[in-house]
């Protein structure tokens, strides 16, 4: 059993309440171990941690912090099998792909370790001539960040990394479902010694929590990755204190296949982009569209690649994809899949829950699938790939495009104009032509539209926790 605590003051606390909550594996249902539900008196002495260590964390040596996040770095991969047997555990997926995702998540502190020290401001001419204008950057202030249970280790990296690089300290809150992957990698930061203060940790009820912790004047600045149903009460709370908010929402990603592309290059993405994580990933595939040319051979080799995933506990060597998180989760694919057959949709492969013990649902390969299903408009979140046809190249940017979500597409093309024209006529703030993991620690991963405000990785990812102060001298 494994015990999560909160984490302020460079110490580990239990809630003033003795509350807890367990947490189950979803390839078992055993439970895992419990962490603190935290109350608002905690979450109060939480916040006044990071305020108190504010000031002497933002006035610190930028070659310092830089050392300190390289040390983090180190330290995580130190303990990357431990980590990723844990968040397996914890979260399901197979420990090949935890592995990558810790190393994904260290890869973070050790791009801001460099970062660091390359935050600077400019120098301009002033109009007149007789003014010297310069801006600094300076740290925004103490960080909330709220991260989701499917990446639950990499996305606080992602956001914990360039927050420390930039001079603020951070209260992390992680998702109900995988509080104890959040607590191991504050245990392994414990190694770093960060000033105590820097990086604090509240686990409970995020109704409780959430909005509070979101409300409070001393928080600057929001950073959230979840659903876009929840990112838009976080807009709504930090309103109230006119909070700066980074937003990295759900998706509606398309896959077109154009018939020009190589097929299995094509089927080898789709495997790598929607299967990943059994599909619970905010930039898995949703919609693949292909040309009817190579509309059969697609279906007949992807149905060949589906069909051969062994489906397991992750923590088993031969398990490629393990369970979904829950119960509604499932029933969420269900439903799906369902409404897709009802409207006359057909299962190539798969298209049912795995009974027994956890949250299984079988990978699925479904053809036929029109725009208006349940399956083409909403983020299914699951092992499912559905196909859709198309037959000409503006008919499929405009339907790709039809969605509120903008997070992240694919193109499989031989063509380079097709694809400099995909680039620019696509509207999602992600753009992978064969290329199915765009997802890269140095590029500016985030959305357009209902899918998310601002930018994480790469340099863009620092200036989210940056504010530019401006000088002006006469002479
Ligand atoms: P969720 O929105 O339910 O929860 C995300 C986080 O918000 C959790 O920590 C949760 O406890 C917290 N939360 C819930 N209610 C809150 C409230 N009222 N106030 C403050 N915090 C609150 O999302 P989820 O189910 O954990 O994650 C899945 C979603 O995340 C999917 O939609 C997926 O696409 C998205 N996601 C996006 C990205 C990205 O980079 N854009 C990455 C991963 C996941």
């Amino acid at each position: 059993m494994i015990d999560a605590q909160c984490y302020y003051e460079g110490r580990w606390h239990e809630g003033r309440q003795g509350r807890r909550f367990s947490v189950e594996n979803p390839a078992t249902n055993a439970t895992i171990g419990s962490a603190v539900a935290a109350g608002v008196e905690d979450l109060d002495l939480v916040i006044q941690s990071a305020v108190r260590a504010g000031a002497s964390w933002a006035e610190s040596p930028p070659e310092r912090r830089g050392r300190l996040l390289q040390a983090a770095c180190q330290a995580i991969m130190e303990n990357q099998e431990d980590l990723a047997r844990l968040l397996t555990t914890e979260e399901g997926k197979s420990l090949r792909e935890a592995r990558s995702e810790v190393a994904y998540g260290a890869r973070f502190f050790e791009y801001y370790a460099g970062e660091s020290v390359r935050i600077f401001g400019d120098t301009m001419p002033s109009a007149s001539g007789s003014r010297s204008i310069w801006t600094v950057k300076v740290p925004i202030g103490v960080s909330a960040l709220i991260t989701p249970w499917n990446y639950p280790f990499a996305m606080i990296c992602r956001k914990m990394a360039p927050a420390l690089a930039a001079g603020c300290t951070v209260v992390v809150k992680p998702a109900e479902q995988t509080p104890l992957i959040a607590a191991q990698l504050f245990r392994v930061l414990e190694k770093v010694n960060l000033p105590p203060g820097t990086v604090n940790l509240i686990t409970g009820d995020p109704e409780i929590i959430g909005p509070a912790l979101v409300g409070d004047s001393r928080i600057r600045k929001v950073s959230f990755t979840g659903s876009t149903s929840v990112g838009r009460l976080i807009l709504r709370g930090a309103a109230a204190n006119i909070t700066s908010v980074s937003l990295e929402l759900g998706g509606n990603a398309p896959f077109i296949i154009f018939d020009d592309a190589s097929v299995e290059d094509a089927v080898n993405g789709i495997m790598a982009c929607k299967f990943r994580n059994a599909g619970q990933i905010c930039v898995a595939t949703n919609r693949i569209y292909v040309q009817r040319g190579v509309a059969a051979a697609v279906q007949d080799r992807l149905s060949e690649a589906v069909q051969h995933l062994r489906v397991g506990n992750g923590l088993d060597d031969d398990a490629q994809m393990g369970p979904l998180i829950n119960r509604e989760a499932v029933k969420k694919v269900a439903q799906h899949v369902a409404d897709a057959v009802q409207r006359g949709a057909t299962v190539a492969v798969g298209g049912e829950v795995r009974e027994g013990v956890g949250f299984f649902y079988m990978p699925t390969v479904i053809a036929g699938v029109q725009d208006t299903m349940q399956l083409a408009q909403e983020e299914t979140f699951g092992p499912v790939a559905p196909l859709l046809i198309f037959d000409a190249e503006e008919e499929v940017f405009g339907r790709a495009n039809q969605t509120p979500y903008g997070l992240a597409a694919y193109v499989y093309t031989r063509d380079l104009g097709r694809a400099m024209r995909a680039s620019k006529t696509l509207e999602f703030g992600m753009v992978g032509i064969n290329d199915p993991v765009p997802s890269l620690v140095e590029a500016p991963i985030g959305g357009l539209k209902a899918s998310g405000l601002g930018r994480e990785g790469g340099h863009e990812g620092v200036l989210e926790f940056l504010e530019t102060k401006y000088v002006s001298t006469r002479f």
